[in-house]
């Protein structure tokens, strides 16, 4: 590795000691936002994410002038159109309220790198929110709330997760793994904005694309292969669309213990043939579902500590994000 880059990286990885700022719908901070004048706390954001995140509050309606407590909202559709609207009659329609905040609201929010949403919600659900079809009330679970659609069509590149699916420990690290990546892609210091610093950007996340599949490595790779100074701004851009697509996919097991033994061949000639066959039946186990992703990538660290390897050593494979966060599991 050049001295350059070493020089380039340690700044880089300082820079990531940064926490990675989450947007968070209010109401799961604790906040008593919530139309009916309550909250919705949610423990393991507030417990455990909050340590290493800098969390955001945001809460659409109240910040749009909405009182609390206030009449519930609800989507309903008008036509082809989605409306928000209050939920009793005369169901006063209050999306241009709503569309006034989010329009001024949005340019403060480009600098986050991921946002947590309450589900369900008419205005922060991010996924599968109801939305009233017709007057007997019937209902659609197929919306978007306003201003998490909004949110979702001006930043396409920050990841965003809704509570309850981080519930879901393979979609939790999912989520965490794209909201650091995303990071990492936006600290990379200015000086290695050129050809080079997107070659070795992705060379660091080889491993981490090759979990969801070898030929996204690749595909990946023509990108940055064909890059040259005159196309680089657009190269770039159509790098980090992709890359941030092909990371929203989970990994299975079997690819992930291809990754490993990848890793493994790198130690084979430092370490005995009992170590080989125990860090084996551990990536079998694994692979079986009989122990959790963090046993063969706690093992592999430490053979990693005892023989470094510079080049897995770069990778952010075995650390996509802090190990505080515990979150690798079964995936
Ligand atoms: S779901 Fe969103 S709009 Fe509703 S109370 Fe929570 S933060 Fe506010």
């Amino acid at each position: 590795m050049s001295t350059l880059y070493s020089l380039q990286q340690n700044r880089l990885n300082s820079s990531q000691n940064a926490q990675p700022r989450v947007g968070v719908s209010a109401c799961l901070l604790g906040r008593k936002v919530r139309f009916d004048g309550g909250h919705k706390n949610n423990q393991l954001i507030v417990s455990s994410l909050s340590k290493h995140l800098e969390l955001k509050p945001v809460c659409p309606e109240v910040e749009a002038g909405f009182s609390t407590p206030r009449a519930a909202m609800q989507l309903r559709k008008n036509g082809e159109q989605i409306r928000l609207v209050i939920n009793k009659a005369p169901f006063q329609d209050v999306t241009g309220q709503m569309n006034d905040y989010i329009h001024a609201k949005l340019d403060s929010l480009a600098g986050l790198d991921g946002f947590i949403f309450k589900k369900d919600s008419p205005s922060c659900g991010a996924f599968r929110v109801p939305v009233v079809i017709n007057q007997d009330g019937y209902r659609n679970r197929d919306a978007v709330g306003l201003f998490a659609g909004a949110f979702r069509e001006r930043f396409p590149l920050i990841p965003i997760e809704e509570e309850g699916r981080l519930n879901d420990s393979a979609l939790r690290e999912n989520f965490f793994e794209r909201v650091y990546a995303y990071q990492r892609w936006k600290m990379i210091p200015d000086a290695m904005h050129n050809v080079k610093g997107l070659i070795e950007f992705h060379a660091r996340h080889k491993l981490m694309l090759m979990g969801r599949g070898s030929h996204y490595y690749q595909e990946l790779g023509r990108l940055v292969a064909d890059t040259t100074r005159s196309n680089l701004a657009h190269r770039r851009s159509a790098y980090i669309d992709r890359f941030m697509q092909v990371m929203t996919l989970l990994s299975r097991p079997g690819r992930q213990v291809n990754v490993m033994q990848h890793i493994m061949g790198y130690l084979k000639p430092f370490i005995s043939a009992e170590d080989k066959q125990e860090l084996l039946a551990v990536f079998e186990a694994y692979r079986q579902q009989e122990l959790p992703l963090i046993t063969p990538i706690t093992l592999l660290s430490h053979h990693l500590r005892v023989h470094p390897q510079p080049y897995i050593n770069q990778q952010h494979y075995l650390d996509p994000f802090p190990r505080q966060l515990a979150l690798r599991s079964l995936l």
